[in-house]
């Protein structure tokens, strides 16, 4: 399952969500985990790199 990387508009944070190309398609709502607001954009992420924060 792909992940996008959303920037909230409301706090200026940024966090990962899992979505389904599906879900995507249908441009799921989105929510900030942060403060729950919907005014959220997608990142444009680099393709091929990978981030590895968990060792
Ligand atoms: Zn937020």
């Amino acid at each position: 399952m792909p992940m996008y990387e959303f920037e909230c508009a409301d706090c200026s944070k940024t966090f990962d969500e899992k979505e389904t190309f599906e879900e995507h398609d249908r441009h799921k709502e989105i929510r900030c985990p942060h403060c729950g607001g919907t005014n959220v954009h997608q990142l444009v992420t680099p393709t091929g790199v990978k981030t590895s924060k968990k060792s």
